[in-house]
C-alpha cells in the first residue's frame, strides 16, 4: 500500500516535471528563434547562428523527454541555456551585459525540475562563468566591449524578462495548484475529524448516541420546548434480566440481544425522540415534546411491553423485562445531572417495590435518598466514636422455662436521634459494605462477653450472633470468628450464628467452604426468620444446620390465623424428623406459649419473657432465672 502510494507519487512528480520541462523548452527554443531573427535583422549572423544551433538542440532535449530520458533532458536543456548566455556574455559587455539575468532562469529551471545535485552543478558553473569573466578582464587576456545602451538591448532585456516572466508563471501555477491540494486535503482532514467526532459520540455495539452525546441531546430537546411551552420526558431504562442472559448464554448473546432491544426502542420512538444507550443494560430515553408526566409515564410503559415481547437470539427465546424511572423536565429540574440522578432514583425505587414497571420522580425519594446518604455518614462517624451497644435477649428453654441461650442485638446510641433501630441502619450499612466493621465488632464483643458470663459461672450459657450475607460475600467472617474465639478465650461450642435464608440464594463453592469450617469449629449454624424466604429446604442438611428460628410473624397470629397455624405446626413437624431444634421468635403471650408447648416447640424468644437488655440488665436477668424458672 505504501509503496504503490510512493511510486504513484514519483509518477505524479515525473509527469508534471516532464510537462514543465517542455513548456520550458518550447519557451525557451521560440526565444532563440525571435533573438536570432533579430541578430539576422541587424546583420549579427554570428550571433544569429549560435541561437539557432541552441534552438536545435533544445529540440533533441524535446526528443530526450519523449523518450523519457527526463534527467539527460533537464541537463542538457540546462546547459544549452547555460552556455547560451555565457557566450553572449562573454561576447558582450561581460559582467555588465544584461544577458546574465537570465542565469537566475538556468537556476530557478534546475531547483524545479532537476535535483539538488543538478542545481549545485549549474551554481558553480555559473558561478565560474562570473569569476572567469572577471578574471580574463582584470588580466588583460581579453576585454569585453563597454557600448552605449541601445534599443538592441532593450530586446535582448525584454526577451530574457519575458522568459523569467514565464519560468515565474510556471512556478506560481505550481504553488497554486498545491495551495488548493493543501485546501483538498484540510477539507479532507476536517471531514475525518467530524467522523471521528460522531463515532466518538456513539456507543460502539449499539451505534446509539452514548452517555457523552445524551447531555447535548437533552439540552437540545429542551431548547425546542421553550417555544412551544411543552416539556422533556426522561426515561431511565434499566434491562431487569440481563445479567441473567449474559452469564446464561454468554456475553455475545447479550450484546445481541442490546442491539436488538435498541432497533426495538428507536423503531418506538417519535421524530423528536432519541434514545441512547447510558450504560450497560440502561437506556436513556429522550421524548422531545410531552405535555404530562402522565404522559411520559404512559410512553414508557408502551416502551416496556414493546421491550418485553420476546427475542430470538442463537435459538433461544428471551423475554425481558426492564423497570424505568421518569422525570419531566423543566418541571421537575432543567439541569442534566439532576435530571439523571432523579431518574436513577425513581427506577431504583421501583426497582425495590416493583421490578418491571415505571414509576416517576416524586421530591420524597430525594429526601430519602439525602437522608440515606446522611445515614451512612453518621454510620461512619458511629464506627470511630464506639457508638454502638450489644443488647442481649434470652432464649427460653419452653418445658424447663430456663435461660437456653441468648441472642446479641445491636444498638445504636445516635448522640443526637438518640437509640436508632438495627432494622433502620442495617439495611444501609449492608449496601454501603460498612456491615463489615460494625459486624467483626458485634463478634468480637459478644465473645467477650460469653467469655465474662461463662467465668461467672453461667458455663452453659450460648450467645447468638446475627451475621448478614454481605459479610459472608464480602468478608472472611471464618476468620473474623477464629480470631475473636482465639482473642477472648470462649469455646467456640458456646456460641451460634444466626442465618437469614437469603445467603442460600447465591449457594457458592466459597460458602460453602466458610459454612463447613464454621461448623467444624463446634459453632452452631441457626436459621434466623424462618419461613419467609428461600423454599429450597435442600440448604438445611448440605450445611449441618442445628436450629431454625421461625418468623415472628408467623408466632404473633398463631392463636387466631388458621393458616399461620398450619405453618408453624408443618415446621416443628419437619423440624423434628429432620432433628433440628426450633425457636418460636416474637413470643408477646402466655396463649402463645401454651400452644407452642402443645406443638413441641424446644425454645421460645419474645417481649413475653424479656426484650433485649443491656449487659448489666441481662447479667441481672441472668443471676436471677439461670437456675430457676423464668416465670414473667
Ligand atoms: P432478628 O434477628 O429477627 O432479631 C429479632 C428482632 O425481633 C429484634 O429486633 C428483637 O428486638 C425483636 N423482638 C424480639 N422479641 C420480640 C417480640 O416479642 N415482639 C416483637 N415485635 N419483636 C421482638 P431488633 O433488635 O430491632 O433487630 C432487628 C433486626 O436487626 C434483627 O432481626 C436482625 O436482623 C438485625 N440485627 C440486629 N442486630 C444485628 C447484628 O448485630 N448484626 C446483623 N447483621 N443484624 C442485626
Ligand atoms: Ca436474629
Ligand atoms: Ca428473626
Amino acid at each position: 500500500m505504501k509503496n504503490r502510494s510512493l511510486s504513484s507519487t514519483t509518477s505524479y512528480d515525473a509527469t508534471y516535471k516532464s510537462l514543465r520541462l517542455t513548456q520550458l523548452i518550447w519557451a525557451s527554443i521560440i526565444t532563440s528563434f525571435l533573438s536570432a531573427i533579430h541578430r539576422l535583422l541587424i546583420g549579427n549572423y554570428n550571433q544569429a547562428a549560435i541561437l539557432c544551433g541552441s534552438a536545435i538542440i533544445l529540440v533533441c532535449s524535446l526528443w530526450l523527454i519523449k523518450k523519457h530520458h527526463l534527467q539527460y533532458a533537464t541537463s542538457l536543456f540546462l546547459l544549452v541555456l547555460t552556455s547560451t548566455i555565457g557566450y553572449f556574455m562573454f561576447q558582450k559587455q561581460g559582467l555588465r551585459d544584461e544577458v546574465i539575468m537570465a542565469f537566475p532562469i538556468v537556476l530557478l529551471s534546475a531547483a524545479l525540475l532537476g535535483n539538488n545535485r543538478l542545481f549545485i552543478a549549474f551554481f558553480m558553473i555559473i558561478l565560474f562563468l562570473l569569476l572567469a569573466n572577471s578574471i580574463v578582464n582584470e588580466i588583460g587576456l581579453y576585454t569585453n566591449e563597454i557600448a552605449p545602451i541601445t534599443l538592441n538591448d532593450g530586446v535582448v532585456s525584454i526577451t530574457i524578462f519575458s522568459l523569467m516572466a514565464f519560468c515565474i508563471w510556471l512556478t506560481a501555477t505550481d504553488l497554486q495548484r498545491l495551495v488548493v491540494q493543501l485546501f483538498r486535503e484540510n477539507q479532507r482532514v476536517q471531514k475525518s475529524k467530524a467522523e471521528i467526532e460522531k463515532l466518538a459520540n456513539l456507543d460502539f455495539l449499539t451505534k446509539l448516541p452514548n452517555r457523552m452525546h445524551a447531555e447535548a441531546c437533552f439540552y437540545k430537546a429542551l431548547s425546542k420546548t421553550m417555544s412551544n411551552d411543552t416539556n422533556v420526558g426522561v426515561i431511565f431504562l434499566d434491562l431487569d434480566n440481563f445479567k441473567a442472559v449474559n452469564d446464561g448464554l454468554g456475553h455475545q448473546a447479550g450484546d445481541m440481544l442490546l442491539c436488538a432491544l435498541s432497533r426495538r426502542i428507536e423503531k418506538a420512538l417519535g421524530p423528536k425522540d432519541v434514545v441512547c444507550r447510558f450504560g450497560g443494560d440502561e437506556f436513556l430515553i429522550i421524548l422531545g415534546e410531552v405535555n404530562s408526566l402522565e404522559q411520559t409515564l404512559e410512553l414508557a410503559a408502551d416502551l416496556q411491553l414493546n421491550i418485553s415481547r420476546p427475542v430470538f437470539i442463537n435459538d433461544n427465546h428471551i423475554e425481558t423485562t426492564s423497570t424505568a424511572g421518569v422525570v419531566l423536565s423543566p418541571l421537575q429540574t432543567d439541569d442534566f445531572q439532576q435530571v439523571i440522578r432523579y431518574a436513577d432514583i425513581a427506577m431504583y425505587e421501583c426497582k425495590k417495590s416493583s421490578k418491571g414497571s415505571v414509576t416517576a420522580f416524586t421530591e420524597s425519594m430525594n429526601d430519602a435518598v439525602l437522608a440515606r446518604a446522611e445515614l451512612i455518614k453518621d454510620i461512619e462517624k458511629a464506627i470511630e466514636r464506639h457508638e454502638f451497644e450489644l443488647y442481649y435477649q434470652p432464649k427460653i428453654d419452653i418445658r424447663s422455662k430456663k435461660i437456653s441461650s441468648a441472642e446479641a442485638l445491636i444498638r445504636w446510641n445516635h448522640p443526637t436521634k438518640g437509640m436508632i433501630s438495627p432494622d433502620d441502619f442495617i439495611p444501609v450499612a449492608e449496601t454501603s459494605g460498612q456491615i463489615i466493621q460494625i459486624g467483626n465488632w458485634v463478634i468480637e464483643e459478644a465473645c467477650k462477653q460469653c467469655k465474662l458470663w461463662i467465668d461467672m459461672g453461667y458455663d452453659k450459657l450460648v450467645i447468638a450472633i446475627n451475621l448478614s450475607p454481605v459479610q459472608f460475600q464480602r468478608s472472611n467472617v471464618e476468620r473474623q470468628l477464629s480470631t475473636a474465639i482465639s482473642c477472648s478465650g470462649v469455646p467456640p461450642t458456646a456460641l451460634e450464628v444466626e442465618l437469614t435464608e437469603s445467603l442460600f440464594i447465591n449457594d457458592s463453592e466459597k460458602l460453602r467452604k466458610t459454612l463447613n469450617s464454621i461448623r467444624e469449629m463446634g459453632i452452631n449454624l441457626s436459621i434466623d426468620d424462618f419461613g419467609t424466604g428461600y423454599s429450597n429446604l435442600e440448604y438445611l442438611k448440605r450445611f449441618d444446620v442445628g436450629t431454625i428460628k421461625i418468623d415472628k410473624s408467623f408466632i404473633s397470629k398463631l392463636a387466631e390465623d388458621e393458616q399461620d397455624y398450619a405453618i408453624v405446626c408443618a415446621i416443628i413437624e419437619m423440624a423434628s424428623k429432620l432433628d433440628l431444634k426450633v425457636v418460636a421468635e416474637g413470643v408477646e403471650v402466655e396463649s402463645i406459649v401454651g400452644i407452642l408447648s402443645t406443638l413441641e416447640c424446644q425454645d421460645g424468644q419474645g417481649y413475653f419473657w424479656s426484650k433485649p437488655l443491656p449487659v448489666k440488665k441481662f447479667t441481672t436477668y441472668l443471676g436471677k432465672y439461670y437456675n430457676a424458672p423464668c416465670n414473667p
